[in-house]
């Protein structure tokens, strides 16, 4: 059985929590897409974890831990996030890389930046990991295979090859220091040694890890809103988010993915620039921004404080559409506790008409949000395990919102921790 976890939102929205509780249940987990750009954070009998690269599964002795061949793989921070594990005294993980998998390397990074820095105030706000240089590498072709580390009589070539024209670019549009292909070579053999040990066909080996019916777990980063088809273009990320790409990013067939489960947050965040209708400002930002998350809302890659807005009903909407949602998990709902009335975006005004569909990108930046307003509930619901004990308003907002959205909400979580998590038959 296959299960994805994505997200239905901007990204932020808890996913990793989500993870690392069912990842109890599975025997793997996956990791298909994205690269070391978005942080998941999880707290945990072991500490608290900002995980980039690492799959959420990784604190369970029983699960084996995948890097997709979908992933944009950062070699030294994989490292650096398994050595972090092993100082915090997490038992030995089980990780596979996929031998497919595409190398993020040092001059995607430096692309990365001096992209950001050209484009000045039109910048993307990037996280300058190197992601967008990365894929673009990769459909142009000209990226490096964990499987070519293993070809070193070819290496040499190419690398030359893609000097020549990383060189041109460098001088010409950038006037910053060309690449040397020895240095390249040197590069791609230090990740050649840390790598080695964890290389496997990772596509036969979840083959027959469904032959044997195993419980593997899809773990998606960012959320539907940064999908480069079906998000915010151009304001996205550079290799799809959406749980149909967790069969290409892994190596499996489609019709094994069961549940979509979608993370939801009760609120909005978003890093990076782009539309973001139910956006909120000024004091009434700081203070869901400071409460917000476990710790506040500030990005878990680049300590960036979060953009913040109430939950938007049109972009959810659509975010659980785009995912194929069989099951909503609505999460950070404990945050909102110290509201008196809660806004809810539930529509947009484009050229003076209202919708719920969610519009393409010009029309997006047109939106202004319609609000309705809720009665907040007023207490701390930390703790609670069972629905009906939430409190009466709480549940009013779940059930607003769930009807609002139109997919099913099983889990509500309220608290960053494992067990802050209350189950909802439907
Ligand atoms: P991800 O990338 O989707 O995993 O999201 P992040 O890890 O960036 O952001 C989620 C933040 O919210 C983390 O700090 C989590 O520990 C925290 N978190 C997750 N679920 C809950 C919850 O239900 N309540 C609270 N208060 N914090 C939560």
């Amino acid at each position: 059985m296959v299960n994805a976890i994505v997200g239905a939102n901007w990204g932020d929205e808890g996913k990793g929590k989500i993870t690392d509780m069912l990842a109890g249940e599975a025997d793997i987990i996956v990791r298909f897409q994205g690269g070391a750009n978005a942080g998941h954070t999880i707290v945990n009998k072991y500490g608290k974890f900002a995980l980039h690269i690492v799959p959420s599964g990784i604190f369970y002795d029983h699960t084996t831990s995948i890097i997709g061949n979908g992933v944009a793989l950062n070699v030294p921070k994989l490292f650096e996030e398994l050595e972090d594990l092993k100082a915090k005294g997490v038992p030995s993980p089980r990780i596979l890389v996929s031998d497919r998998a595409q190398m993020v390397m040092s001059y995607h990074i430096l692309f990365d930046q001096y992209e950001e820095e050209r484009l000045g105030k039109h910048s993307f706000g990037s996280t300058k990991s190197g992601i967008a240089p990365f894929y673009s590498d990769k459909f142009a072709k000209i990226g490096f295979q964990v499987s070519e580390l293993f070809e070193e009589d070819s290496l040499m070539e190419k690398i030359e090859r893609v000097c020549d024209t990383k060189n041109v670019i460098l001088e010409h549009l950038y006037h910053k220091p060309l690449l040397d292909p020895k240095e390249i070579y040197r590069e791609l053999m230090g990740y050649k040694e840390m790598v080695a040990p964890y290389v496997c066909d990772v596509s036969l080996f979840l083959w027959n890890a469904i032959q044997e019916g195993k419980n593997i777990l899809l773990e998606g980063q960012l959320g539907s809103l940064k999908d480069p088809d079906h998000g915010i273009y151009p304001m996205v990320t550079s290799s799809s988010t959406l749980a149909a790409y967790g069969a290409i990013g892994a190596g499996i067939p489609p019709y094994e993915i069961g549940k979509i489960i979608t993370v939801c947050k009760a609120y909005s965040s978003a890093v990076g620039a782009g539309a973001f209708v139910s956006e909120i400002f000024g004091e009434e930002a700081d203070e869901l921004r400071r409460r917000g998350g476990d710790g506040g809302e500030y990005g878990a890659t680049t300590g960036r404080p979060r953009r913040m807005g109430w939950f938007d009903v049109v972009a959810s909407k659509y975010g659980c559409r785009i995912q194929g949602t069989t099951d909503v998990a609505f999460t950070v709902l404990d945050v909102l506790g110290y509201l008196d009335k809660i806004p809810v975006c539930v529509g947009y005004e484009i050229d003076g008409k209202v919708t719920t569909d969610f519009p393409t990108t010009s029309l997006l930046n047109k939106a202004k949000p319609v609000l309705e307003t809720l009665p907040g509930w007023k207490c701390d619901i930390r703790g609670i395990r069972e629905y009906e004990e939430l409190p009466e308003n709480c549940r009013k907002y779940i059930e607003f919102v769930e009807e609002r959205i139109g997919f099913p909400i099983t889990m509500i979580s309220n608290g960053p921790g494992r067990d802050d998590i209350i189950f909802r038959k439907k």
